[in-house]
């Protein structure tokens, strides 16, 4: 019998998620009904709003049951095929979650062309992280020539997009990032303005000289200290998207301290600032603008990319664990089949 592998949500963390809330399994290879595919996964993309499929939390999308197979985006081989249109050898984008092989129908899946980019970028700058960083900074953002545009997890997957758009679109562009190294990269690879490491003692100090003419556009990633240390240089009229707050994503009660929310009411007020939280999915629409302005930006070298890759299914729940932390050096990802495909 040919086997699935494949890894389930166990149970569901309290706090911040640990090894024992996943399972690896076995199961039977499905077989493809008239008109589906069987594929195999290649490439497994990790992604922060997985934290939240594991909680039961309410949130904009249902949650991973218990005993259940991970949500994932993939890269994935087609193995078989009764669909008109696929063959077997085709490179797929779908939604096989966190397991060897699943079975599709067409319309769950976006065929790739391996000429035109590398597949795996599909889950990371020209797929659902970078669609995210340009409906994010240039719908809610709105970035004007001269602006100053602050992005934290600058490094990532989201972050690494923001920065070099807002670059391309003539703005100052300071990242915020764990570490030394990957605030080199940011500004030596990825030609930010500035990037301040967060994690340093007198980070605030330094985001104020990084930004001397305040911040117009805060692309929020992270929430928490960050969160707070950029509120406190926005100007009149400036635009916070907010993407991710992946820094309070394992809480789970308020911080202690005094209610600060009318403080931050009374300068949303004063100065007239746009807060806006956006879900990526519900803007599918700007795909087309998307690929045409970012996928002529790679295509040109003009907007570099890093990926982190993982071999091996079996290591998925301990590199995810390590997002949360700020392991991972670039978009993460997990090489489930050494197919070579890129
Ligand atoms: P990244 O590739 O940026 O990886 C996550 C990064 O977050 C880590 O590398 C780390 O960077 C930082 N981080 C992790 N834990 C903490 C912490 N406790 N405090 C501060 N920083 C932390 O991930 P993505 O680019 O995929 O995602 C970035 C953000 O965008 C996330 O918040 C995610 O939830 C959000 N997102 C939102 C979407 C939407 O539709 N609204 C869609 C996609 C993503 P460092 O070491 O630099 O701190």
């Amino acid at each position: 019998m040919a086997v699935n592998r494949r890894i389930v949500l166990a149970s569901r963390p309290v706090g911040a998620p640990t090894e024992e809330n996943f399972r690896l399994e076995e199961a039977p290879v499905p077989a493809p009904g008239p008109g589906e595919m069987l594929l195999r996964t290649v490439w497994l993309s990790l992604d922060p709003y997985m934290r939240g499929r594991m909680s039961t939390a309410k949130s904009y999308a249902q949650p991973v049951e218990i005993g259940g197979v991970m949500v994932a985006g993939t890269v994935a081989r087609v193995v078989e095929s009764n669909a008109d249109g696929f063959a077997p050898g085709d490179l797929v984008l779908s939604q096989s979650g966190w397991q060897e092989y699943a079975v599709a129908g067409p319309k769950a899946v976006q065929k790739l062309d391996p000429a035109a980019f590398p597949v795996s970028l599909a889950l990371g700058t020209l797929g659902m992280p970078g669609m995210t960083a340009y409906v994010g900074l240039i719908d809610i953002g709105e970035p004007k020539e001269g602006e100053t545009v602050v992005v934290s997890a600058a490094s990532g997957a989201v972050g690494s997009v923001v920065g070099q758009l807002a670059k391309a679109r003539g703005c100052r562009a300071v990242g915020i990032a764990g570490g030394k190294a990957k605030c080199d990269y940011v500004t030596g690879e990825l030609g930010f303005d500035a990037c301040v490491d967060y994690r340093a003692p007198d980070f605030k100090a330094r985001l104020r000289e990084a930004c001397p003419a305040g911040i117009d556009v805060y692309f929020e990633n992270v929430g928490g200290e960050v969160g707070d240390a950029c509120f406190e240089l926005l100007n009149p009229f400036a635009r916070v998207p907010v993407c991710g707050r992946i820094a309070n994503y394992n809480d789970t009660a308020l911080p202690d301290g005094p209610d600060r929310l009318p403080a931050l009411m009374g300068q949303v007020l004063v100065r007239r600032l746009k807060i806006q939280g956006f879900i990526v999915t519900e803007r599918w629409n700007r795909y087309p603008d998307f690929i045409r302005e970012v996928g002529a930006l790679v295509r040109e070298g003009r907007l570099r990319y890093r990926e982190d890759v993982v071999d091996g299914l079996e290591n998925a729940p301990r590199a995810f664990l390590g997002l949360l932390q700020g392991k991972n050096f670039g978009k993460l990802l997990v090489r489930v089949s050494p197919d070579g495909a890129r």
